[in-house]
Formats: C-alpha cells, structure tokens, sequence
C-alpha cells in the first residue's frame, strides 16, 4: 500500500488546506495512507506526534478555512543535511515514499534536492546501523510533487498560484474601503501591498481598484523621472473631477536604478502636490480570510492531481510540479520552474526588466 504524505511549507497562503484535503481523500480514494506532516519540515524532522495518519473525516470543513491548518514553519535545519538525514528517518521509519509539498520556491528547492540526496541519505543511515539494507530495500526512491502555495503568484511557468487571487481579493476590498474615505476628505492614499519581488498584487489590484498609478519591480520607472510622472498622471486625473488619489506599491518596488521605491517616497511626492496624503500599510491582512472559490478550485483539482502524479512516477519521472496553463491544470519540471522563477529574479537585479517581464508571462505587465 502507498504511503504519500503531505505538508504545507513556508508563508501559508488561503487554498493550502483545499489543496490538503484534496491530497487526503485523493489519496485514500485510490487506495493509499494518507499522512499529514504538521509545521513543515519541521514535522518531518521531528516525526512522532507531527507525522499524523489522516482519515476522510480528519479534512472535513477544511475548504472554507483560511491559512494552513496543519502549519507550516521556516526550518533553519532543513537546508543542513544532517536535518534532511533525520527527516529521510522519520518518513523511511513511518514507511512514506512519496511526499507532496505545497509550499513557496524556496520550499520546493528543498523538496526536490531533498530528493536528489535521497538515495546517499538512505546509504549513510545504513552505514549509521540505524537500518539494514532490508529495511530501505522497499524505499529507494523518494517521489516529491509540488503545489506552489503562495500569495504572491511570483512561480514563473503556472498562471496563478494557490492563494494569490484570495489576497487580490482581500486587498481590493480594502481599496475600496479606503477610496470611501479618500474621496469624503479629497485625500490621496499610498497603499503598499505584498508580493515581494513580484508586482502581480500591485498591478491586479490597481487594474481592478482603478488606481492612479502602480509601482511593481518588473516595470521599473526611471530614477528621478517617476515624481514628475507621477504628479502629472495624479494631476490630470484631478482636472478631470476625480477627489482623491491611490497610488498602489508593490513592497518590492523599484527604480531602474535598483532603488527602493517605499511608500513613504510616494507619499513625499503627493505631499509636494499639496495634496493631504496618507499611507496605508496593508500587511497581513492580505494573508488572511477565507479561500475565495478559484483558490480552493485550484488547491482541489492540484491537489487530485498530485496523487495521480505520484501514482504515475517511475524513479526517471523528474519531481513534477502542478501547475495552471489557460485554465488547464498542467504538470511540469519542478526544476525547470524554479529556474525560471530565480531567473526573474536575477534579470531584476542586473536591471533585464524586458526579461523580467518575458518570464513573468504576463500580457498585462506588456
Ligand atoms: P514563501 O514564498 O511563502 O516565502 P517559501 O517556500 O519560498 O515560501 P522559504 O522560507 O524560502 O519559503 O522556505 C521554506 C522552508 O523550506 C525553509 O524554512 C527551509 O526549511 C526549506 N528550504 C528553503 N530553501 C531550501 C533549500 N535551498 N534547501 C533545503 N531546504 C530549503
């Protein structure tokens, strides 16, 4: 009987626990052991009470529950071989081989060199007589499958990632919020907003909010220009009757220069325009709520998807990676997306915003 366990890893996002659920029941429809590893890898280099059997019923309620109800955690240890040896020990001593991880870039960089290293991992615990060959002879391939959970939508090679549009969500409910306001007072609002290195948040909450302007990494403006630019676009929109102003930053923004571009920054612009100016800083929030109905789509059919994928592996497959390409749930390289993904990354960095942009796959950043 296949044993697969699941486990949500780094930031949690809203849709990690439709993405569970689906992997449990999933998994038990098709005959396997469904374990769930609580806080992380955390849990799996502890093992006991935070390797857990589940049971149908132990997901029931989970689709309409915000963050990730099985933890997650960042673990320094992790990412030191003798943590990922005391792991690949918990899973071989509970008998798991496959394990699927919902989890940022960052986590399933781990989850695929944690499968790299697992055959000398198996080796070393012989060596160590903390098992005998018997032991790991029916264990020696480790399968690994990825669901990117994140709300910054920032993994290049999939279209949106579990969580993303549920913070969309939530940060443009509170721009509305603060529009009511802005508008009673004629004020103008700078609303910084999450995503890291990614402007996708920024830029799909300005679209939508009707913003008069976005800062997102990806579109660096020129170094001292942007203010003018700035002031005139905020300007006009006011000649033409509009009583207040938003400005939505992404937390990664930039210049082309590779200077931050903080809220602050804006808000001295506006402030220079005379206009009575407030930021607005939303934080965690964006984190928080519910899984609107895309991302627990989403964490569900990955999540099926993702025992399929498993079921299917031969120890030649490479780590897939779950991903959603023009509305179909696609499988790819984990690899190859965690590539391309750090690959924006350094084309920010070495001032590439073309590229950038390209790897990104977003029409609307063009
Ligand atoms: P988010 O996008 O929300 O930050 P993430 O998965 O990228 O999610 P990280 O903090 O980068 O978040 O990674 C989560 C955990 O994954 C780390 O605490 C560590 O345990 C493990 N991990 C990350 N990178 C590696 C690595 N290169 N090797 C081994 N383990 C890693």
């Amino acid at each position: 009987k296949k044993k697969i366990a699941v486990m949500t890893s780094g930031g949690d996002s809203p849709g990690m626990n439709a993405s569970v659920r689906a992997v449990v029941r999933a998994g038990i429809y098709y005959g396997c052991d469904v374990y769930a590893v609580y806080e992380g890898y955390k849990g799996l280099l502890e093992g006991g009470s935070l390797l857990k059997k589940m049971e149908w019923s132990d997901v029931r309620g989970y689709l309409s529950e915000g963050g990730t109800l099985i933890g997650t955690a960042r673990c320094m240890e992790f990412r030191e071989r003798w943590g990922r040896k005391q792991a690949a020990k918990n899973l071989i001593t509970e008998g798991i081989d496959a394990l699927v991880v919902c989890g940022g870039d960052g986590s399933l960089t781990g989850a695929d060199l944690f499968r790299h290293e697992w055959p000398s991992l198996l080796e070393e615990l012989v060596s160590d007589k903390v098992f005998t060959e018997q032991d790991i002879e029916p264990y020696k391939h480790l399968n690994i499958v990825g669901l990117v959970g994140s709300i910054d939508n920032d993994m290049s090679g999939t279209d949106s990632t579990i969580g993303a549009f549920s913070a969309l969500e939530r940060i443009i409910e509170m721009v509305d919020y603060i529009d009511e306001t802005a508008k009673s007072h004629s004020r103008a609002f700078v609303v910084e907003v999450m995503g890291r290195h990614c402007g996708w948040l920024a830029l799909m909450a300005g679209i939508a909010t009707g913003a008069d302007y976005i800062f997102i990494p990806e579109r660096a403006p020129k170094c001292g220009e942007w203010q003018k630019e700035l002031k005139e676009v905020c300007q006009r929109h006011r000649d033409k009757g509009r009583r207040n102003n938003t400005v939505i930053v992404a937390e990664g923004a930039i210049d082309d220069q590779l200077n931050p571009i903080t809220s602050e920054n804006v808000k001295d612009v506006l402030v220079e325009m005379g206009l009575d100016t407030r930021v607005t800083i939303l934080g965690h929030v964006q984190r928080g709520g519910t899984a609107v109905a895309h991302d627990r789509w989403l964490g569900t059919m990955q999540g099926v998807e993702a025992v399929k994928a498993i079921l299917e592996m031969t120890p030649e497959t490479p780590s897939p990676l779950i991903g959603i390409r023009e509305n179909k749930i696609i499988t790819m390289p984990l690899v190859e997306s965690v590539k391309l993904t750090k690959e924006v990354a350094s084309s920010i960095d070495n001032k590439d915003f073309d590229k950038a942009i390209s790897l990104r796959d977003s029409e609307f950043i063009e």
